[in-house]
C-alpha cells in the first residue's frame, strides 16, 4: 500500500460530517440490498456494496462489514451467469472485487472460498478474449479496456498474462495508424440511439470512461509492469500524439472535447471524469509524469491550471456522484495531490466535497444522495433519484469520502485507471 493522506484529518467538525454520510450511506445500502434480495430483483450489482463494505473493515474498527461484504459478494456471484463481461456492472468488476477485498480478508486471517469462483471468471473471460477477431467495444467502461484492468488485478497469474496479451493484439489491430500517431475509432455499431444516426461513420472518443484517454493509461499500466513493454509504449505513444495533434485550446481555457468526429468536429465536454479535460489531467498525469513527451506534459500542466479555476458556478455539475458529479471532482484532486504534493489540488479536493456534501437531501436517496436519472427531465428539470451504483452513485460517493477521512489508499481507483497496481517482483521490460 501506498502513503495516503486524509485531508479532512485536520479539521475534526467536517471529518465528523463526512463520516456520519458514509455510514448513513451505509445503512440505507443494506436496507435496499435487502428489501431488493427479499423482493427477488437482480442483485448482479450487488458486488459494488461488498466493495464499500470491504473497505469500511479496513477503514472502521467497529461493525462485521466483512461478513456484509460476503454476503453482498455471494448475492452477484449466484447470478453472476448472466452478467456482461464488462467492468463497471458486469463480471470483470464481480472479478475485481472478489479479488480485491480477498486481499483484505487475508489480512483479516479469513479466507474465503474465493479461489474457485476467481478461476471460473479468469476462464471465462479469457475465452472472451480469446476470440480472433475482437467486434466489441474497446473502452474502459464496458469492452477491452475494462477486461484488461481486472486481468491487470489477477497478475502475477499466468492465465493473467496470457489475457492480458491477447487485449493488446486486439488493440494492436484495432488502432488506426496515420504515420507515427494512432487512435481507436468507436463504430456506428457500438453507439446508442440519436448517437449512431448522426455519427454513421463513428467517432473518436475522447472521454476516459469510453475513449482513447483510457486506452492510453492502460497500456501506460501495462508498461510499468513489464507486460508487452515494447508494443505498450509505443501504441501510447503514438495515441499520445495523436491526443497532441488535436488538442485546441478554446475562448473558455477548456482543451479537450467530448469526441471528435471524421470531419474534425469536436463538441465541447463537461467538467468530469468520464468526459472532459479533468478526467484526462487525472489520469494520464500518471503517464506524463514518467517526463517522455515533454510537450505533452506541457499541455496536462496547462490543463490542470486552467482545472484548478473552475468553480461550481462555472461547470455544469448537477450532482455529486463519481462519474460526472462533485465527488468525482474531488477525488481526481486528491489523487492529484497525494502524487504531487500540490496544495493547490489539496485545497479544490476539499472545495468540491464540500459542494458534494451540500448537494445532500438528508431523508431522501441513499445516506442523502440523489443522482441524476440520464435522459430523463421533468418540466425540463433533470430527474434525481436513488442510486446505489459505484460510477454514477452512492457508494462512489461514500468511497471518496472515506478516503477523505481515512489514511487507507483507495485502491478501488484502478477501477477508474486513477492509480495503478505495481508488482514488485515483475521484470521493468521485456
Ligand atoms: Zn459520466
Amino acid at each position: 500500500m501506498g502513503f495516503w493522506r486524509a485531508i479532512l484529518a485536520d479539521n475534526a467538525e467536517e471529518s465528523e460530517c463526512a463520516w456520519n454520510v458514509v455510514h448513513e450511506i451505509c445503512e440505507d445500502l443494506i436496507d435496499l440490498g435487502n428489501k431488493r434480495f427479499q423482493n427477488g430483483e437482480n442483485q448482479s450489482k450487488a458486488y459494488e456494496s461488498a466493495l464499500l463494505y470491504g473497505y469500511m473493515a479496513r477503514c472502521s474498527a467497529s461493525g462485521n462489514w466483512l461478513e456484509k461484504a460476503e454476503e453482498a459478494l455471494n448475492r452477484s456471484i449466484t447470478v453472476a451467469r448472466n452478467m456482461h463481461p464488462g467492468l463497471f456492472g458486469g463480471i470483470s468488476g464481480l472479478g475485481w472485487t472478489i479479488d480485491h477485498i480477498s486481499k483484505i480478508w487475508n489480512c483479516d486471517d479469513t479466507q474465503p472460498a474465493s479461489d474457485d469462483i476467481s478461476h471460473e471468471i479468469d476462464g471465462k473471460l479469457l475465452k472472451g478474449v480469446g476470440t480472433k477477431e475482437w467486434r466489441g467495444p474497446y473502452d474502459l467502461i464496458h469492452g477491452l479496456v475494462g477486461m484488461g484492468v481486472y486481468f491487470i488485478e489477477r497478475l502475477p497469474r499466468s492465465a493473467a498474462e496470457k489475457a492480458l496479451v491477447q487485449i493488446v493484439d486486439h488493440l494492436e489491430r484495432l488502432c488506426e495508424v496515420d504515420g507515427r500517431s494512432c487512435t481507436w475509432r468507436t463504430r456506428s455499431e457500438q453507439l446508442m440511439g440519436w448517437q449512431r444516426v448522426h455519427h454513421a461513420n463513428g467517432y473518436y472518443n475522447l472521454g476516459v470512461a469510453h475513449g482513447v484517454p483510457g486506452v492510453i493509461q492502460f497500456l501506460d499500466n501495462l508498461a510499468a509492469l513489464g507486460i508487452e513493454y515494447r508494443r505498450c509504449r509505443q501504441l501510447a505513444e503514438g495515441a499520445t500524439r495523436w491526443l497532441l495533434e488535436h488538442a485546441r485550446k478554446r475562448a473558455d481555457g477548456t482543451w479537450f472535447g467530448t469526441w471528435i468526429t471524421p470531419l474534425g468536429e469536436m463538441p465541447p465536454a463537461r467538467f468530469a471524469w468520464c468526459y472532459g479535460d479533468l478526467g484526462i489531467v487525472g489520469t494520464l498525469s500518471q503517464f506524463a509524469d514518467r517526463g517522455e513527451n515533454p510537450a505533452f506534459e506541457e499541455c496536462l500542466d496547462d490543463i490542470l491550471d486552467q482545472c484548478l479555476k473552475r468553480d461550481a458556478g462555472q461547470v455544469n455539475i448537477e450532482d455529486s456522484p463519481f462519474c460526472h458529479g462533485a465527488i468525482g471532482a474531488a477525488h481526481i484532486f486528491n489523487r492529484i495531490y497525494q502524487r504531487t504534493g500540490d496544495s493547490r489540488c489539496r485545497e479544490r479536493a476539499l472545495h468540491w466535497i464540500e459542494i458534494a456534501l451540500r448537494m445532500r437531501q438528508p431523508g431522501n436517496g441513499i445516506g442523502g444522495v440523489l443522482a441524476v436519472q440520464p435522459n430523463l427531465s421533468v418540466g425540463g428539470e433533470s430527474l434525481h433519484v436513488a442510486n446505489p451504483s459505484l460510477l454514477d452513485g452512492a457508494i462512489g460517493v461514500a468511497l471518496v469520502l472515506l478516503a477523505a477521512v481515512s489514511p487507507t489508499e483507495p485502491e478501488w481507483d484502478r477501477m477508474f485507471l486513477m492509480s495503478s497496481k505495481t508488482l514488485s517482483n515483475h521484470p521493468k521490460q521485456n
